[in-house]
């Protein structure tokens, strides 16, 4: 199938789990997982509408996005190194990965030193594996409260990347752990924390019904990665 195929049985997809779930359609954004992508295949999915993009390379990010029309939505999914801080400020409106002090501070003096404000998620490592990044489910309080009192940096939710499962139906519990995370933090630092950005191509449906706002998806789209 073609790029605008895809695009238009993913995002029906998504409307379907969203409707299936008693969820508002709209509630549940795509994220054009991009990376490795030629800015042309980019711009085949900008003229079906898609806005919403996400690059896990500051490098690769800063020679594409200027490639594309002004007016997109750029998330940074990836492990942000801290002397990276400067350019992803630069070149993305949201970071989803932000999982520690160091990185968070940084950030802020970035985004002061740039005038900015910067939206960010905190990334939660929901599965406890030792090879993934995201901060221990029971110090995202903490991290949360710290966060928040930067002002340059605006908190609006949670991500995650579970463990791998063959059985979407089995990632399940982790999208729920994430969810519920979410829903004690908001409790106890009243907070409204809307985002809860989880669910790739192939596990998205369960994520979905799990309460998911923004899902992540690359190879449902654009097909293998080079
Ligand atoms: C690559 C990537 C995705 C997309 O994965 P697909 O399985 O290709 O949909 C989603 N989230 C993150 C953080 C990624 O790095």
């Amino acid at each position: 199938m073609g790029l605008e195929e895809n695009y238009y049985s993913v995002s029906e997809g998504i409307r379907k789990a969203a409707e299936k779930a008693g969820r508002d359609p709209s509630s549940v954004r795509l994220l054009a997982v991009s990376k490795k992508q030629d800015p042309e295949k980019l711009r085949v999915l900008w003229n079906c509408g898609q806005r919403v993009f996400g690059e896990n390379r500051v490098q690769e990010a800063r020679t594409k996005i200027p490639e594309m029309p002004s007016g997109g939505e750029w998330h940074f999914i990836g492990g942000l190194q801290t002397n990276k801080a400067k350019e992803a400020v630069e070149w993305f409106d949201v970071v989803e990965s932000v999982d520690r002090m160091d990185l968070a501070e940084e950030l802020q003096k970035r985004a002061e030193i740039a005038g900015k404000k910067i939206r960010v998620l905190l990334e939660v490592n929901v599965g406890g594996e030792a090879a993934k990044h995201g901060c221990r489910p029971e110090k995202a309080g903490d991290l949360m409260k710290r966060v928040r009192a930067l002002t340059r940096l605006e908190v609006q939710g949670l991500m995650a990347i579970p463990p791998f499962r063959e059985d979407p139906e089995n990632a399940r519990p982790f999208f729920r752990k994430l969810r519920e995370i979410r829903d004690h933090l908001e409790q106890s630092e009243g907070v409204a924390l809307p985002e809860l950005s989880m669910g790739m191509s192939h596990d998205h449906a369960v994520a979905i019904a799990e309460g998911a706002t923004l899902v992540r998806i690359g190879t449902a789209l654009f097909g293998p990665r080079k």
